[in-house]
């Protein structure tokens, strides 16, 4: 009598052939689950993060970048090291910035409020040498601010030679705040842009290199972000009822960070913006960003005093 295929008297291999089959199923489900498994793809092109950055002639529309984008990284976990290689050349290039006091750099952050500045000074910056770096962190001016003309405040805090000095806020409060709140008139605020342009190029030619990032976050991540200061007893005191009636203001935030950003992004002192809603790729890339930067400008330890070698420290 002829058996069917994978039947037995005792019923043995039915089993194994059954099992066989569920573990094929499970194999199937998890491809199916995970296709990146299946498709061979060639590995996917190094990240290109000048792309961030705003070209002169092009300009940017804030609309069109996606504050999501996270390019093929899923999750914090999945950047850890890449963020810690970034950080070390930070670390490294600034060591090396310090010793050859020539020159120096000014980083400026801004963004809508919520947008994550504080906290990419604390991501990215972490283990840089103190003694060689500072934060300046501008609020409303004071009077004795105000009596002055609007850059005062901002040129006394550039970095001098050897140091990396952060603009948490900066000169561009003056067209950004200032011109949504009308604080200024237009006659006052408008003729800004270029005497930012030439106060920036002033500092480059005088050794400062400077790069600018706009941390891009939607409104809706404001929205949570604001959210999850009121429900978290430890972030509380980051709330500002003045936040609520900024955010009404969004969209000419939006639109006076635009034209801030296309006016002032230079060859020389370029403007980045940054998808921001995910913290943790936005640290990437600001890291990595920095770290390109200063490695064009590649600065050198100074070089020792000669015959060192012959030198023999006495008891
Ligand atoms: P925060 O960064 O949350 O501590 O808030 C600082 C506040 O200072 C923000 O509400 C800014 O809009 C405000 N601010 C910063 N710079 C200026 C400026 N130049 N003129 C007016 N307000 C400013
Ligand atoms: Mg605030």
């Amino acid at each position: 009598m002829a058996t069917k295929r994978g039947s037995s008297r005792d019923g043995t291999t039915t089993r194994r052939s059954a099992r066989a089959a569920a573990d094929r199923k499970a194999v199937q489900t998890a491809k199916i689950a995970a296709p990146e498994h299946v498709v061979v793809e060639s590995p996917p092109p190094d990240p290109d993060y000048p792309r961030f950055r705003v070209d002169p002639e092009l300009g940017v529309r804030l609309a069109t970048v996606d504050p999501d984008e996270s390019e093929r990284y899923a999750k914090k976990k999945d950047i850890a090291d890449e963020l810690d290689r970034q950080r070390k050349r930070i670390r490294e290039l600034q060591a090396r910035l310090y010793g050859e006091h020539q020159r120096s750099l000014l980083i400026v952050l801004q963004a809508m409020d919520t947008g994550g500045k504080d906290g990419t000074i604390k991501g990215v910056f972490q283990g840089v040498n103190p003694q060689g770096c500072q934060v300046w962190s501008f609020k409303a001016p004071s009077a004795e601010e105000l009596d002055h003309d609007f850059l005062w405040r901002y040129h006394s805090r550039v970095p001098g030679k050897g140091m990396i000095h952060i603009f948490n806020r900066s000169h561009y409060e003056d067209v950004l705040v200032v011109r949504v709140k009308g604080l200024v008139p237009e006659t006052v605020w408008r003729p800004r842009y270029e005497a930012i342009n030439q106060f920036e190029y002033a500092l480059t030619m005088s050794g400062v290199g400077i790069i600018k990032f706009y941390l891009h976050i939607s409104k809706a991540e404001q929205k949570r972000r604001l959210e999850s200061r009121l429900a978290n007893p430890d972030k509380r005191w980051k709330f500002s009822s003045n936040d609520l009636k900024e955010r009404v203001l969004w969209d000419d935030y939006q639109v006076a960070f635009e034209d801030a950003i296309n006016a002032c992004s230079t060859p020389y002192a370029p403007w980045y913006v940054i998808p921001a809603n995910k913290k943790w790729y936005r640290n990437l890339v600001v890291a990595r960003t920095i770290a390109d930067t200063l490695e064009a400008m590649s600065p050198r330890y100074p070089a020792a005093e000669p015959g060192l070698d012959q030198v023999v420290v006495t008891d």
